[in-house]
């Protein structure tokens, strides 16, 4: 027997109005996430993300 795993991507989001931070997993690595808008959890804020070029 052996063991499996599966690569996970997050991407840490951090709310431009609150400055709440939080989450979201994706197992695509092909996942575009500046492709829609997002609910901030905390207050609600309904924004696009900008990935920064960090990879
Ligand atoms: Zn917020």
């Amino acid at each position: 027997m052996t063991f499996v795993a599966h690569l996970e991507y997050i991407f840490h989001i951090t709310c431009g109005d609150c400055k709440f931070y939080w989450t979201y997993a994706s197992m695509a690595k092909s996942f575009d996430i500046e492709k829609k808008s997002y609910h901030c959890p905390n207050c609600g804020a309904k924004e696009k993300i900008q990935l920064q070029n960090e990879v």
